[in-house]
């Protein structure tokens, strides 16, 4: 057998010793991985998986990753590749159709802080949901998206548009009074780096306000058996508490000044996964199907911490 073979046979299922499938923590640098998850994980849709993926938990910051070989390469992001995989449009109109609705959920996060006459930016805006939602309030907009197929259209709006931080920064370093990122760090290769790259966009006093899948999510509790082959997913590659995305904040030199939980299901989602060990959506059941139950549902979850989303805002400190 070839040395090639045998380190195929030896890594087959991927090993946290591997600095292939586990390079240093991208968050704090420490190479000691713990796995916490060997199994399939979802690619794509619901019933769509990839077996033998091993997600595992650094030792330093406690931020949880998906092995490298089971992980989606960034270059998914800058086509439609990315929108494909999920099963959703890959156009302006179809995400728009898809997000405008999703957006009330942020503006209720960002209140009472007011957007009025500031720099705003969004980093991994995609069609730009959200921002017009707030642009009528902001001085000026940077729309911050790799997905070229949406350039044409933010432009149109008025909004500066980049492609990655990076570039932004050229034109754009210290300027920005709010920036915004929602459900962008979990796929990034160097969560700390992303947020290192925010910040040097930032003004001094300026704030970030991130959403990411909370892994705390009441269900993975419940559930230990079949909804972390659903949760866990080869679009990302990080999972993080409350607590390690604060520590990622701190290592890019922001300061974690309020975490709020967000639930977006009813308690028919729950119910359906502990009978149909599958996702219901937003579909009712019969005598359950009442706001009034539902609201208490997520305002207990996000109070006790198991709802599905953490929303943390971060201030970049003065000089
Ligand atoms: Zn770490």
């Amino acid at each position: 057998m070839s040395i090639a073979a045998l380190g195929q046979t030896m890594f087959d299922l991927p090993d946290t010793r591997d600095p292939a499938a586990f390079p240093d923590c991208a968050v704090c640098g420490q190479q000691a991985w713990i796995p916490v998850y060997e199994g399939p994980v979802r690619d794509g849709g619901f019933g769509h998986s990839r077996r033998g993926a091993t997600v595992a938990e650094c030792m330093g910051c406690g931020v949880r990753r998906l092995d490298e070989r089971s992980c989606h390469d960034d270059a998914v992001y800058t086509d439609e590749t990315y929108r494909e995989i999920l099963g959703e449009k890959t156009d302006t109109n179809g995400f728009h159709a898809a997000h405008d609705p999703l957006q009330l959920e942020r503006l209720n996060v960002v209140n009472p802080m007011t957007l009025r006459g500031k720099v705003v930016a969004d980093v991994g805006c995609a069609a730009g949901s959200f921002l017009d939602f707030v642009s009528g309030l902001a001085r000026s907009v940077i729309a911050i998206e790799p997905g070229k197929p949406y350039h044409d259209s933010l432009a149109r709006r008025g909004f500066h548009v980049y492609d990655f931080t990076r570039h932004a920064l050229d034109d754009c370093a210290g300027a920005v009074e709010h920036a915004f990122s929602f459900q962008v760090i979990e796929h990034v290769a160097e969560p700390a780096t992303f947020l290192t790259e925010i910040a040097a966009l930032m003004a001094p006093g300026g704030r970030l306000t991130l959403s990411t899948p909370n892994r705390g999510d009441l269900l993975m509790e419940l559930l230990p058996e079949d909804y972390p082959p659903f949760f866990y997913r080869c679009v990302h590659r990080w999972y993080f508490s409350a607590d390690s995305l604060a520590r990622c904040g701190r290592a890019a030199g922001l300061v974690p000044v309020e975490t709020r939980y967000v639930h977006r299901f009813g308690v028919a989602n729950t119910l359906r996964w502990l009978r149909e060990r599958a996702p219901g959506g937003r579909d009712p059941l019969p005598g359950l199907d009442d706001p009034a139950l539902d609201s208490v549902w997520r305002d207990t979850l996000a109070r006790e911490g198991g709802a599905d989303t953490i929303y943390m805002t971060f201030e970049k400190p003065l000089p």
